[in-house]
């Protein structure tokens, strides 16, 4: 990554006003919630509507997901609204259906990214892809491992990359979800200075009333952009529930943040 400012460019070519706002339900669960969720959004700051369709849960026996026919109800989402649409992937499979339905944005999660074998086979099916691929840092608060994932995506000629801060897990209990130790994308932003860097407040906080905090802290210390759950009937979600925010909460919210406008 020794051209640190090429990733920049997409960012800057991709969306101008900062920041980037990715929004939409942890999981698709049906067809009526995706369209519902993606045309509360339409017409906001959010850009991109993110969905999951295949679930990695910490433990089996939890929703992991409706799988490829989800893909159908966003693309259906992007054909009314005019989003652009965001999943995450774990495997080369999950890439190839992605790629198939018009997904524009692809993210590999916290637990696949600790995995340095699946983010490479990853990065071999993506070899050369213009989609967007954002990786989320690894569970553990591991730089080094965080940045390994990054090369072998950049290696494998993927150039519109940035990296999402979910927070990273503890044993001990703390206020967050997933504790942000901040200090760890602080160090990222120093070395790599124009690497996109965005924000999942969701999975940092694990709780709606401190999306906002969390978000304006990743705000204040210059981040690009936010991936934040919403739901429109968020205690009934089929996965993290109780850290979705509605979309008329979400545009609150929006309004309520402070931007610092980048000058450069
Ligand atoms: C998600 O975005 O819903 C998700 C599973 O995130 P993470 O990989 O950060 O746990
Ligand atoms: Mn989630």
């Amino acid at each position: 990554m020794e051209n640190s400012k090429a990733l920049r460019t997409w960012l800057d070519d991709f969306h101008l006003n900062h920041p980037l706002v990715i929004a939409g339900p942890c999981s698709a669960e049906t067809e009526v919630q995706v369209l519902e969720i993606a045309h509360e959004l339409k017409n906001s700051d959010v850009t991109v509507f993110r969905a999951g369709i295949w679930k990695p849960r910490t433990r089996p026996g939890g929703f992991e997901g409706v799988g490829a026919i989800g893909l159908k109800w966003m693309q259906r989402a992007k054909e009314e609204t005019g989003l652009l649409l965001a999943t995450e992937v774990a495997t080369p499979a999950h890439v190839r259906l992605a790629m198939e339905h018009d997904i524009d944005v692809l993210w590999i999660g916290a637990r696949t990214a600790v995995n340095p074998f699946a983010v490479q086979e990853i990065a071999e099916v993506l070899r050369g892809t213009d989609k967007i691929v954002l990786l989320k840092n690894p569970v553990n608060p591991d730089l080094s491992l965080w940045l390994g994932g990054l090369e072998r995506l950049y290696n494998a000629d993927i150039k519109k990359l940035g990296v999402i801060h979910r927070g990273f897990s503890t044993y001990e209990k703390t206020k967050y979800r997933n504790n942000p130790e901040w200090q760890i994308t602080i160090d990222l932003q120093n070395r790599f200075p124009d690497l996109p860097l965005l924000c999942d407040p969701s999975h940092i906080a694990g709780r709606r009333d401190m999306i906002q905090d969390v978000s304006q802290h990743a705000l204040d210390l210059n981040y690009d952009g936010l991936i934040i759950e919403t739901h429109c009937n968020p205690d009934n979600a089929w996965s993290d529930a109780a850290q979705q925010v509605t979309p008329t909460v979400l545009k609150q919210m929006f309004l309520d943040l402070k931007v610092r406008q980048k000058t450069d």
